[in-house]
C-alpha cells in the first residue's frame, strides 16, 4: 500500500469474511484462552504471539501497532500507555550501567527531566547537546555511546534536527539513533527511511487527535522490539489500554486529512501573528523566516500545526490572553481538534527542565527570548482563530 491515505485506513487488517465487522472490534479482555502445550515464553518472544495476557499484547493494540508501522515504514511497532512510557522503556532497554546517551538539549520537558534525574543514578551518563548542530553531536560521541536521541521539531521552540545527518554519524559508529517524531507525525516525516533505528511518538497528540486519551509507541526492527517487549513492556508494565488503542486506531483513519488542515490553519495563524505589532518573533517550520526552513522543506512533507511565538512583554500578556481567549484553550498538550495556547517562561523551563546555562541557554534564548507561547492550531476555521487571538491581544 503506497498511498498514505489508504494505508491510514487499511494497513494491518485483512479483508473480512461475511458476518465479520467492518469496523475494528474492541477486545476488552485481560487474558486469553491458552493450552498446556503452548510455552509461556512464546507469548513473550515470538514476533506474532497468540494473545495471552493484555500486558504482553492485545488484538486491538496489535492493529494500532501494525497500522503505525505501515505509516512509518517500520518493520513493527510496540505500544505503551503514554509517550513517556514508550520513551522510558526505550532508554531502559537500550542503555545499561556504563553506557552513554547523547540527547537534544531541548526536547519534551518530561524526557529532559527523565534523563537528568533518573539515568545518572543508574550509571548511565548523559550528554545534552544541540542536535541541530551535527558537529556538536559528532564531538559528543564517546566509545561507550549507545544511543543518540533527538526530537524534531523539538518542543517547545520547534528547532529541527537533520535526521539523515544524524544517521550518518551513528551508523558508522554502530550507535542506535532514535527520533521523537510526535510533532511531525508520519504524514510529515518518516525517520526510518532517513536512517533512524527507532521512532517514538506520543500518540496522545496528533495520532489521537481529539485530546481524549494517552498513548505511546516505539517503532523499529521486529527483533529489537521483541527484546523491548520482554524487558521493558512486560516487566515494567506500562501497557496501553485496548480502549485507548481503539480510539487512536479510529483517529488514524483521518490523520492525513487532519494534518493537511492543521498545516493550513497554522500557516494562516502564523501569517497573522507575523504581522501583529505585539509579536516579536514567529517560529513556524513552514515559513522562510524559520532558521531551518530549508531543512524543513527537505525533511517534512507537512509543516504541522505547531507555532512558537514571542510576544512583547509575553509574561505580562500570558495572564490576559489566558482569560480572554474564547476558542483557544489555555492548556498544555497539542495536536488535537481543539486549539491550544500555552506560555513557557524561559527562566523556569531552562532551569527546571532543561538545566541550560552558558552558551546553551543563550542558544535557547535566541529562539525563545524571555518566554514563548506554544500554539497548537486545531481544526477550527482559521479566520475564527485569528479573530479570537486578535481580540485577546487588543
Ligand atoms: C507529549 C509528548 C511526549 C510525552 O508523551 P505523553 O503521551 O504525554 O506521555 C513526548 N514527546 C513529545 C514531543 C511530546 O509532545
Amino acid at each position: 500500500m503506497t498511498n498514505i491515505r489508504t494505508t491510514a485506513i487499511h494497513a494491518g487488517r485483512s479483508h473480512g469474511q461475511p458476518g465479520e465487522p467492518v469496523a475494528q472490534s474492541l477486545t476488552l479482555a485481560s487474558s486469553f484462552y491458552t493450552a498446556p502445550d503452548i510455552p509461556i515464553e512464546f507469548g513473550q518472544s515470538a514476533a506474532e504471539p497468540l494473545p495471552f495476557y493484555t500486558r504482553w499484547g492485545n488484538p486491538t493494540v496489535r492493529l494500532l501497532e501494525r497500522r503505525m508501522a505501515a505509516l512509518e515504514g517500520a518493520e513493527d511497532g510496540l505500544c505503551f500507555a503514554s509517550g513517556m512510557g514508550a520513551i522510558a522503556a526505550l532508554f531502559l532497554a537500550t542503555l545499561r550501567s556504563g553506557d552513554h546517551l547523547v540527547i537534544s538539549d531541548v526536547c519534551y520537558a518530561g524526557v529532559a527531566e527523565l534523563v537528568h534525574d533518573m539515568l545518572p543514578p543508574l550509571g548511565i551518563s548523559v550528554s545534552r547537546v544541540d542536535t541541530s548542530d551535527l558537529a556538536a553531536v559528532k564531538s559528543a560521541i564517546r566509545s561507550n555511546t549507545r544511543l543518540v536521541y533527538a526530537e524534531t521539531p523539538a518542543n517547545p521552540i520547534l528547532k529541527l534536527a537533520d535526521i539523515a545527518g544524524l544517521a550518518e554519524i551513528t551508523s558508522g559508529a554502530k550507535i542506535d539513533l532514535a527520533i521523537d517524531s510526535t510533532l511531525a507525525t508520519p504524514i510529515a516525516t518518516r525517520p526510518i527511511a532517513l536512517g533512524s533505528n527507532f521512532v517514538v511518538h506520543s500518540l496522545t497528540k496528533y495520532a489521537c487527535g481529539h485530546g481524549d486519551t494517552l498513548g505511546g509507541i516505539i517503532l523499529g526492527a521486529s527483533q529489537r522490539l521483541i527484546e523491548i517487549r520482554q524487558s521493558s513492556l512486560i516487566h515494567i508494565g506500562a501497557a496501553m489500554h485496548p480502549f485507548a488503542a481503539w480510539l487512536i486506531e479510529r483517529s488514524l483513519h483521518t490523520l492525513p486529512q487532519r494534518m493537511a488542515a492543521h498545516q493550513h490553519g497554522a500557516l494562516a495563524v502564523a501569517r497573522f501573528l507575523s504581522g501583529h505589532e505585539k509579536i516579536s518573533r514567529v517560529l513556524y517550520p513552514g515559513f522562510p523566516s524559520h532558521p531551518q526552513h530549508e531543512l524543513a522543506k527537505a525533511q517534512m512533507d507537512n509543516f504541522s500545526g505547531m507555532i512558537a511565538a514571542q510576544f512583547m512583554d509575553g509574561g505580562m500578556l500570558a495572564q490576559r490572553i489566558s482569560q480572554r481567549v474564547k476558542l483557544f484553550a489555555y492548556a498544555v498538550s497539542l495536536g488535537k481538534s481543539h486549539s491550544n495556547i500555552y506560555y513557557y517562561p524561559t527562566e523556569a523551563i531552562a532551569q527546571k527542565s532543561f538545566h541550560l546555562s552558558g552558551a546553551a541557554l543563550a542558544a535557547y534564548r535566541d529562539y525563545a527570548g524571555d518566554g514563548i507561547f506554544r500554539i497548537s492550531v486545531g481544526l477550527e476555521d482559521p479566520d475564527d482563530l485569528i479573530a479570537d487571538l486578535n481580540s485577546a491581544l487588543s
